[in-house]
C-alpha cells in the first residue's frame, strides 16, 4: 500500500499542511461560467467576463480578509485574470500567503442504469492541464464527485465509481505538484434523517480512502472536502451540537490521521448555519487528528453578493461583509465563534 513518492512529495505535504493551518480556511470562488451566471442573475447582473472579473476582484482585494484564508479555489478563466489595475490575481493571493487552487473537473454525467446518480468527468488531458496550472501558480486542485441519498442511493455502483474517480484524479494531481482536494459531496436533498446521512457518509468515505490507498495517493499531501452530516433538506432541523457529533463521529471512523485537514463545503446552508456548525465541531472534546475548517462557496459569498448588487459604489460595503464572514469562519475553526 506504499504511497507514491514523486518529486513533489515534500512540497505537497508542506502545502497541504499550510492550507490546513488552524484559523485559516478556503474560499471556493471556482464557480464555472454557468454556475456563476446563476449567482449573478440572482442580483440582476449580466454574466459577462467583466462582471465575473469585478466580483472576483472585490473578493480577493477585500481589506484584511485574506489573512483568514490559506487558499482560494479558482475557475480556469479566473486563474489568468488580473485586477483592473493590471496585477494578476495569482500574485494578489500569493503576496497575502494565500495559495491559488484550481477546479479541474468538468462537471457530472449520469451513470447509466441508476436513478439519476452521476459520475464526474474531466480525465481527458488532466495531467497536462495540471502541469499548466502549476506553471501558472496553482498549488492545489478540486474535483467534485456528487452522490445522493434515496431509497436505494447512494448505490454501490455510484460509491465505487466516484471513489475510483477521486483516487485517479488525486494521483494525477500529485504527479504534477498539485495538492488534491478530494470532494465526495453527498447532497442534502431529501427527507431522510441525520442517521441516514451519517451512514451514507461513512460508507462513502470508507470507499474513498480504500481507493486512495489502492492508487498509492500520498494522504499527507491531500485534503478532504466533505458534506457535514445533517438531516435532509425536507426534514426538521437539528441542533449544531447534533450535527457536530454525527459529523465528527463519521470522520473519526473513516478518515486516516495522515490527512492534515478536512475543509467542509457549505452545500446550501445559510452563512450563519455553516459557521455555527463548524464552530460546534471544533468545540467537541474528542480526539480530532485533522484540522476542521471551511472551503465554503455560498456560505462565504451570499451576503457579499447581495450587498454588491453589481454596483461600484457598493464595493466597500460588500467587502466589509466578506471580511465579517471570513473572520467568523476563522473563529469557528478554533471553536471560538460567538464568544
Ligand atoms: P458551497 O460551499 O456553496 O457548497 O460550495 C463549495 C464548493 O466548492 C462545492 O464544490
Amino acid at each position: 500500500m506504499s504511497a507514491f513518492v514523486g518529486k513533489y512529495a515534500e512540497e505537497l505535504i508542506k502545502n497541504a499542511k499550510y492550507i490546513a493551518t488552524p484559523g485559516k480556511g478556503i474560499l471556493a470562488a471556482d464557480e464555472s461560467t454557468g454556475t456563476i451566471g446563476k449567482r449573478l442573475s440572482s442580483i440582476s447582473v449580466e454574466n459577462i467576463e467583466s462582471n465575473r472579473q469585478a466580483l472576483r476582484e472585490l473578493l480577493f482585494t477585500a481589506p484584511d480578509a485574506l489573512k483568514y484564508l490559506s487558499g482560494v479555489i479558482l475557475f480556469e478563466e479566473t486563474l489568468y485574470q488580473k485586477t483592473a489595475a493590471g496585477k494578476p490575481f495569482v500574485d494578489v493571493l500569493l503576496e497575502a500567503d494565500v495559495l491559488p487552487g484550481i477546479k479541474v473537473d468538468k462537471g457530472v454525467v449520469d451513470l447509466a442504469g441508476t436513478n439519476g446518480e452521476t459520475t464526474t468527468q474531466g480525465f481527458d488531458g488532466l495531467g497536462a492541464r495540471c502541469a499548466e496550472y502549476y506553471k501558472a501558480g496553482a498549488r492545489f486542485a478540486k474535483w467534485r464527485a456528487v452522490l445522493k441519498i434515496g431509497a436505494t442511493e447512494p448505490s454501490e455502483l455510484s460509491i465505487q465509481q466516484n471513489a475510483q474517480g477521486l483516487a485517479r484524479y488525486a494521483i494525477i494531481c500529485q504527479e504534477n505538484g498539485l495538492v488534491p482536494i478530494v470532494e465526495p459531496e453527498i447532497l442534502t436533498d431529501g427527507s431522510h434523517d441525520i442517521k441516514k446521512c451519517a451512514y451514507a457518509t461513512e460508507m462513502v468515505l470508507a470507499a474513498v480512502y480504500k481507493a486512495l490507498n489502492e492508487q498509492h495517493v500520498l494522504l499527507e499531501g491531500t485534503l478532504l472536502k466533505p458534506n457535514m452530516v445533517t438531516p435532509g433538506s425536507d426534514s426538521p432541523k437539528v441542533t449544531p451540537e447534533e450535527i457536530a457529533e454525527y459529523t465528527v463521529t463519521a470522520l473519526r471512523r473513516t478518515v486516516p490521521a495522515a490527512v492534515p485537514g478536512v475543509v467542509f463545503l457549505s452545500g446550501g446552508q445559510s452563512e450563519e448555519q455553516a459557521t455555527v456548525n463548524l464552530n460546534a465541531m471544533n468545540k467537541l472534546l474528542v480526539l480530532k487528528p485533522w484540522t476542521l475548517s471551511f472551503s465554503f462557496g455560498r456560505a462565504l459569498q451570499s451576503s457579499t453578493l447581495k450587498t454588491w448588487g453589481g454596483k461600484a459604489e457598493n464595493v466597500a460595503a460588500a467587502q466589509a461583509n466578506f471580511l465579517a464572514r471570513c473572520k467568523a469562519n476563522s473563529e469557528a475553526t478554533l471553536g471560538k465563534y460567538g464568544g
